[in-house]
Formats: C-alpha cells, structure tokens, sequence
C-alpha cells in the first residue's frame, strides 16, 4: 500500500458540507486535504448551456448521479424480509462528482424551527410521554434554535438565499413566514418573484385564513457577492435545477459560493478519483489515524490525518462508520448501539391541477425553489396535534419548478399513457397546469434502521448499506391530514380537475417513486452517548478525532428540506473545530 505525507485534517467528500468545512478549516491554517471519489465539474464547461438541459441525460439517466453498477443501497421494508438492491434511480438521486448532491438540489432553503431541535422534550412537555407510540424512537438535536441562529444566517448569507424574513428580532412581519424562529437579520436576497400557480394558490390560502409566503430560495433573486467574495447570478427561471448543474451561475451549489475561493488556498488541496473505503484507527480503536481511498487507477493508498470529517452523504456516511467499526452497530431487537439508528425519510403528497384555457400557467417560467408559495401552519408543532393522535407536519407548497418536457408534463386523470389521446391531452393541458404539494416528516422508530447487508458487495468487495424502512401509521394519518388541508385550498383555487398522489395505510414505501432524496439519521447527534452517535458538536463520542457532517445527524426528519439546516450544523461544528478543538483535541463534551 502506498502511504501519503500525513495531513492536519482529511475531509472524506467533497459536496455541500465538505466544501464548508474546506472552505473554515484551511482559514484557520490548518492544512486540508478533500478527497472525492468523483470527478471535478464545474459552472463552465460542465453545465453550459444548451447541453445541460439534456432532460434525457440529466433528468432520467442520471448523468450526475452515482453509478449505482459500482455501489448502491439494499432495502426491504422489515427486519424479516431479504433485501435487494436498489439498481435503477427512483425514490432518492444521490450525488457524485465534486459538489455532491448541492450541485443538482432545486435550493429550497429553509431552517428548522425552534422545537424540532428538542423535538422529544417538546412533545413530551406539551402532550406527555404517553402521546409518543412505544416504538418510536424520537430526540433532542443537543443544540437549540438560539445557539444555532448565527450559523444558519451564516449559510444563507453564504448561499445568497432570496426570501421575505417571517420575524425579525421577535417582530412578526407581514408576508413571511410569522411560524419561524427568532432572525437577527432579514434574507439576503428579497424573494423571487412568484409564477402564477403561486399566485393563484397563496390568492387561496389566504381566503382561508393561512399565512403563505414566499419559498426560501438558494436560486437568487439578482446579483448577489457573499462573504467569501464569491459572486452569484439572477436566476432566469430556465426551470432547469433539481437534478442539473446550473448554466446560469444563480444556484447556490459549491461550485458558485465556496470553490472560486477555496480552490485558490495553498494550504488546501482537493483529490478526486479517490474513494474512500474505511478510516483507520490505531491499535486501541480510540483514534482515527488518517483514511484509506483507492485512487481512479485502483491502487489503495493510505491517507494519515490527524483529524477525520466524514461529510460523504447520510448514507455513505453510516456505511463508512460501520465499516471502519467506530461506534457500536443499532440492534432493532435490543434498541442498543448506534451506528444505523434512526433512519428516516420523508413523505410526501401531490396534487396536479388542470385548468380551463383561459387560466395562463406557462409552466415552463420555474425555478427548482423561487416562485413558489408556502403554508407552514400545518408544520412542526405550529398547531395542536392534541386531537389529531399523530407527531409531525409539513409544509403545503403552490406553484411549479418548471415545465420540463418528460417528468413535468402532466395530464389530466383518465387520459391514455401514450397515442393519440395523451398527445392531444399533453398539448391542451401543458400551459394549464399547476401543483401542489405537501412535504411531510417522517418519525423515528425501532424497527427502521441502517446496518451492512450480509450478501451485496460494492466493486470493491465491500459489503452495501442496507435500508430496513416503511411507513408507520403517525405518517399515514399526518400526510392524510396535511393533504386534507391543501385540498382545501385547491378547491377554492377552482380548477377544471385534479389527480392526486397521496399515500394510504397499507401502501409500502416504493422505490420507484421519487419523494425527495431527504433521507436522514444513522450517525445521530445527542446528548447522551448510549443514544446517539455524535455529541452536540457533531463529533463522534468514540472516536473524538473524527467529526460526522450532514443529515445523517438528525435523530428524526423534519417537515422542512434539510440543508438549511445541514449548512447551519456544519458551521456550528467547525467553529468549535477552530477555536476550541484545534488548541485542545480531544471530546468536546466530557460523559
Ligand atoms: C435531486 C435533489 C434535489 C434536492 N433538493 C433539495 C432542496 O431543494 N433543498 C434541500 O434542503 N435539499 C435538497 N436536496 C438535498 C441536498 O442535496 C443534500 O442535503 C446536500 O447535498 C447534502 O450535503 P452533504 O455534504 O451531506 O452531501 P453531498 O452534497 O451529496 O456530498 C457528498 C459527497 O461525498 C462524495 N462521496 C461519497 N462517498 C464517498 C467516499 N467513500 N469517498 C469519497 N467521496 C465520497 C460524493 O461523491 C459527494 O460528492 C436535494 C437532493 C437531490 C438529490
């Protein structure tokens, strides 16, 4: 094996949260080294336009997504099922390739709110114990909204999010979002400007009583310079970003908001072709001693590092920390260890709504997060679950991300898949319809999990991640629910008809069907070893060299997409990095 120079600190992944701690880490001077099993790819010439709006190559081959031939995932739905791989992209896209996932995410941009970080003693003061089922497995983040603040500001600012603030200072503020938690200080970006199924749908919402606002973009709303000095274009609502690179530099992805300026540093060097397969210990199992990849020609090369960040994806992140046996596996059937506990999704519903021809939609004016409206009064615990029987919510969402020609074209319920008939419905309906939607949380529970499947090897022989996942009945009465409530609105919005997606009790999770690639949990943070995998700084409680970033922290999922609050976790942890670990290394909490 061929033995590198040794690196202060190795970073294993190079997407969202790997390009923040490069970007923090190498500006305290420290020397960092990023490897990526992907490729670079870049603004220009990768995304240029009109070659990355190929919706066949992008949007339905995955161009920028993982080969799954070379690893992917196995899931069956119970711990008594054989589970299988997943082979064909549907139900989550995860990313390669430098940037990671944040280059082909849409930029809806949110932060949690206030009680979803002590999400168990929220409940437990508010409704007792006794509210939560037996099974399920709810936690505290560690960290409150308060200590957190200045580090989701801190990304949006990074990220040049477009939105209208919903409470400044404790002053709640007409047209934004009057459910979230205290801001210091408004968006830096003012929102998008609405499309017409937003208008149509907040015109509604209102009526009704409910309080919409604009979605938090990453997609900005007008030349933007963040901090770092990097600079962002106006996006033009090509509609083209859930699942492309961005052509017109408005997304905010690693690419537009970190790399210009961390690629220059000298004391940071980025490695792609090199695919991490385990960290390495010393002989007490108590200290990371570096990684160890396999470069793009197959040799395997050792990496020595005095400090670890694993910010590879949720999943990548449970399977490296399970092969590298830091941490105790989670055992269903005991409820002990925690590497793999908690996994969860998220659930989602939808509603497609065809007008008459005389209502103008021109979908194909979208973005992947602007121009859309938001109602957040079913979120979180905005409202009383009390009489309801379930935990949870979600936001309800109005308008479209574009008008793409294959996935975003839809037809009325009843037409044929194909002929005649579709086309004719296709031409009619195209310029006439709109969405909306519910984005749903998904709890915790015993029996959904992570561990490393005892048949299935990735092309290095190693074993895959298995996902052991279904719906439980507290998500089937909250998307119930919640959909309920946005049907509401669509009928005062009037369309001509409707289809509906919405999942029943006894539908099982199916991979074939796309709902968000916001899978989290697995590598959890807490305050308490015995139950989570990280302390509050996001740093491993077995092995205090090596640092865990992204949603595999979460304890359960939230109803918000999750970067925001990724982004906002990941600057948290690398300011303690920076002013505390880096003079003192060793755990950041005492047990
Ligand atoms: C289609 C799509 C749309 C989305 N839209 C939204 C949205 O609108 N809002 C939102 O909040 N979130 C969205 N997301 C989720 C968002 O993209 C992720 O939350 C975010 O990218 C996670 O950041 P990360 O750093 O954890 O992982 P990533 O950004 O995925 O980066 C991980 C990197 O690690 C690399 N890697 C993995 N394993 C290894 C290994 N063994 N060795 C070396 N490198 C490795 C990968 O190649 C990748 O580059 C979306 C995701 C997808 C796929």
């Amino acid at each position: 094996m061929i033995r590198m120079k040794p690196v202060d600190v190795v970073i294993v992944g190079f997407g969202w949260t790997g390009a923040i701690m490069g970007m923090e880490l190498s500006e305290a001077g420290v020397e960092v080294l990023a490897l990526e099993r992907g490729n670079y790819q870049d603004t220009s010439p990768d995304w240029a336009y009109p070659g990355i709006a190929d919706e066949l190559a992008y949007g339905i081959r995955g161009k920028l997504f993982q080969p799954l031939a070379r690893e992917t995932i196995t899931i069956r739905h119970a711990v008594s099922d054989t589970a299988v791989p997943y082979r064909q992209y549907g139900s989550f896209l995860l990313g390669n390739n430098v940037g990671g996932a944040g280059t082909h995410w849409n930029g809806q941009h949110y932060r949690p709110s206030p009680e979803d970080l002590e999400f168990r003693s929220h409940i437990a003061k508010r409704y007792g114990e006794k509210f939560m089922p037996a099974d399920m497995q709810i936690q505290d983040y560690g960290v409150g909204y308060d200590e957190l603040e200045p580090f989701l500001d801190q990304f949006e600012y990074v990220c040049g999010t477009s939105g209208r603030a919903g409470n400044l200072n404790g002053a709640i503020q007409q047209g934004g979002n009057p459910f979230e938690g205290v801001r210091k200080r408004a968006y830096p970006n003012p929102p998008v400007a609405d499309t017409q199924g937003a208008r149509l749908f907040a015109d509604a919402a209102r009526a009704l009583g409910h309080q919409p606002f604009p979605q938090p973009a990453s997609n900005a709303s007008q030349p933007y310079t963040n901090p770092y000095g990097a600079r962002l274009g106006p996006c033009n609502l090509c509609g083209y970003c859930e699942r492309f690179g961005c052509y017109m530099y408005a997304k905010a992805t690693p690419q537009t908001t970190i790399l210009p300026v961390l690629m220059r540093r000298k004391n940071f060097t980025l490695r792609t072709g090199s695919h991490v397969t385990r960290i390495n210990l010393d002989a007490g199992g108590k200290r990371a001693t570096g990684v160890t990849y396999v470069d793009a020609q197959g040799k395997e090369i050792e990496q020595p590092a005095e400090l670890v960040i694993v910010a590879a994806f949720q999943m990548h992140n449970v399977r490296l920390m399970l092969l590298s046996g830091i941490g105790k596996p989670y055992d269903p059937a005991t409820g002990a260890g925690v590497i793999g506990k908690n996994y969860a999704y998220q659930m989602m519903s939808s509603i497609g709504l065809f007008f008459d021809k005389d209502t103008a939609i021109n979908p194909f004016i979208g973005a992947g997060a602007g121009g859309s409206q938001i109602v957040d009064d079913f979120n979180s615990d905005h409202f009383d679950h009390g009489p309801l029987g379930f935990i949870g919510g979600g936001y309800i969402i109005g308008g479209q991300t574009g008008g793409r020609p294959i996935q975003q074209l839809a037809v009325p319920p009843g037409t044929p898949a194909w002929g005649a008939a579709w086309k004719r419905a296709a031409k009619d309906s195209y310029l006439h319809t709109t969405f909306v939607g519910t984005h749903g949380s998904v709890m915790a529970y015993r029996d959904r999990y992570l561990d490393l499947d005892p048949t299935y090897k990735d092309a290095f022989g190693q074993p895959l991640l298995r996902i052991t996942f279904d719906w439980h009945d507290n998500e089937y009465k909250m998307t119930r629910y919640l959909t309920e409530r946005a049907q509401e609105i669509v009928a005062r919005m009037k369309p001509r008809t409707t289809s509906q997606t919405l999942r029943k009790p006894g539908d099982h999770y199916d991979t074939r069907q796309y709902q968000t690639t916001h899978t989290t949990g697995g590598v959890i943070q807490g305050n308490d070893p015995a139950t989570s995998a990280l302390n509050r700084f996001q740093q491993s409680w077995d092995v205090p060299n090596v640092f865990v970033t992204g949603a595999s922290a979460f304890p359960q999922n939230l109803g918000y997409n999750p970067t925001g609050l990724i982004g906002g976790l990941t600057y948290w942890s690398a300011k303690a990095i920076r002013e505390t670990y880096l003079k003192h290394p060793g755990p950041l909490v005492q047990t």
